[in-house]
This record gives C-alpha cells, structure tokens and sequence, in this order.
C-alpha cells in the first residue's frame, strides 16, 4: 500500500513524537486529540524540537513550518477518514482503546491499517472489537519517539503477514529499527528492563546499598547509559509499579512482584522526576 498520509489520535507524551517524526520523515500527518489545550501544548513542543532537529543537522527540511504544511491538527475523529494509516497513542485505557478503535474501524476504508501503541493491552483484544482484526496491529514505540530507535511490532492472534511487513516498512520510513514480538505481556523491552529495575528497588529495600552505589556500580558493570534507579525516576514510578503489576497478573510468575518500597514510594506520590522526587530530589 501506498502510504502517503497517516492520522495520530492523541497529542500526549507519545502521540505529538510520533505525528512529529512522521510529518519531519515527508507525510502528510493528521494529528486528532480530544483536548484543545494539550493540541497547543502538542505544537508548541513539536515545534522547538523539530527547530532543535533543524539547528544540530538531524532534520532534513529548510525552516520548521516547512514541516508544519504537512501537519494538520484536528479534534474528531473523522479527521482520520482520509489517512492510509491510523497509529492510536491515546491514555492506556482499555475501553477508550476500544471505542476510539471501533470509531476509526467505522470512518477509515476498509484496507487502512489500525496500529495502538498500547504498552500493555493485549493487541489480540483491540483486534477482536473491530471488524478488521488482520489490519489491527501494535506499534510500540519509545519515549522521547524523536530519539529513541526501536519500535516493537506486535503481531496479535489474527494480525496478517500483510499488515506486519506494512508495519515494518513504515517504522523504516520514519527512521526507527522495527523488531517483530508477539502478542505478550510487556513485549520484550519491558518484559526484560521491569525486573532489572525491580530488582535495584529490592536491593535498595533490603539495604544492601543506597541509591547512589546502586546506580553507579550497576551502571558502569552493565555499561548502561544510567542506573536503574536513574531510570526507574525518570520513566516514573507509577508506570514501573502498573507495567510490574500487569506482568505479576498476567504470566502469574512471583519474579515480577513488585518491590513494597516501589508501592509506598508510589502511594506516597512520589513519582519520580515528573512529581521532583523519587530516588533522588529533581
Ligand atoms: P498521555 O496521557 O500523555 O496522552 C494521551 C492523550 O490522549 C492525551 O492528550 C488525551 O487528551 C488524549 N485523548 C484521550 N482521549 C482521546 C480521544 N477520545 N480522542 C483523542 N485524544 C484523546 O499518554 P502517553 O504517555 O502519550 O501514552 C499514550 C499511549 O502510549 C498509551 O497507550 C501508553 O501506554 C503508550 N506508551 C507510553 C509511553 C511513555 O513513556 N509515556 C511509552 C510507550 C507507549
């Protein structure tokens, strides 16, 4: 298929990265969130970023509002009834997953496929509500999307070859490295790192170092860019603490039980560096 135009629903964290690499890597992007003032947040940021980009040589294009031509932002949904391809990146809820899903299903042509960058809902599950479960797949992507390389592709129960290699290619376009995962809890990138940031919370717990040697050893023996706890902070407890929990749930392995010191720090609202305190003060 011919992609030439793609529609992002939700303007969060994730979905202004994506719409900003998409519209920088040449196609026409629709950008459709619910909220008008999270849409001004959304290109305000994508603006300095792409102004960032320009300035350090990453982004090929002459001035930021000649990506921005190719940039519309709209607040319904039928604003996607036009796109070749829809990636949903809207709050991880499984029943507004759904409905915003069974809406596009309705407004798209038949043959676009629907990609959610969910990081924990079952791809199968999405599929089945929708009357295209081969066209619905996951595009997991990382945060800050401009910087970070990977994207998970993950394949659900009914997912086609079609629909994967279309996938692919278009995480290629927009300058990322795609691997294909199936439809597991956590995937794979956070099926691995969750344990090993659990693990440098129980160490914590237990006293057997603080936060700093925790960090600094882990760090250089690993060769890691930060130390667990570094990262744990900045990914934000909270969403360590539901990651943990739908993997504990869901493959039902006691290894993934989440650390007590996690769920206090957590009850106690402290986040990590978006609440200015977690392992270290921000
Ligand atoms: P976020 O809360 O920053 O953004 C979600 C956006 O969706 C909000 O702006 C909200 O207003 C909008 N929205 C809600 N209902 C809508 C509707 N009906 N129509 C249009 N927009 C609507 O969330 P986020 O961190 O960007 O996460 C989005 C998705 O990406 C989630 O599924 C999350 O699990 C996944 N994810 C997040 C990260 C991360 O590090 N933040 C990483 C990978 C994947």
């Amino acid at each position: 298929m011919n992609i030439q135009h793609i529609a992002v629903i939700g303007a969060g964290t994730m979905g202004r990265g994506i719409a900003e690499v998409a519209a920088v890597s040449g196609l026409q992007t629709s950008i459709i969130e619910i909220n008008p003032a999270q849409r001004d947040q959304a290109a305000n940021q994508m603006r300095l970023s792409i102004e960032k980009g320009i300035r350090r040589g990453k982004v090929a294009a002459a001035s930021v509002d000649e990506v921005f031509q190719r940039l519309q932002f709209a607040g319904e949904i039928a604003a996607a009834s036009s796109a070749d391809f829809v990636i949903e990146a809207v709050s991880e809820q499984e029943s507004l997953k759904t409905r915003i899903l069974q809406e596009l299903d309705r407004v798209c042509r038949p043959e676009v496929i629907l990609a959610t960058n969910t990081s924990s809902i079952s791809i199968t599950r999405l599929g089945a509500a929708t009357n295209r479960p081969a066209q619905v797949v996951g595009m997991h992507f990382f945060n800050p999307v401009p910087i970070m390389a990977p994207v998970e592709i993950v394949r659900g129960w009914k997912t086609s070859d079609a629909t994967l290699e279309t996938t692919r290619d278009l995480a290629t376009r927009l300058g990322k490295q795609p691997g294909v995962v199936g439809d597991s809890p956590g995937f794979v990138v956070n099926r691995v790192l969750m344990p090993l940031i659990n693990e440098a919370i129980f160490a914590l717990h237990e006293g057997v170092a603080d936060a700093q040697a925790i960090d600094s050893l882990t760090k250089l023996g690993l060769n890691h860019p930060m130390g667990p706890l570094q990262l744990a902070d900045l990914v934000g407890l909270d969403v360590c603490l539901s990651i943990l929990r739908v993997l504990h749930a869901e493959l039902g392995d006691p290894k993934f039980r989440p650390c007590p010191l996690l769920v206090k720090m957590v009850d106690a609202g402290q986040l990590g560096r978006k609440t200015g305190q977690g392992f270290y003060k921000y």
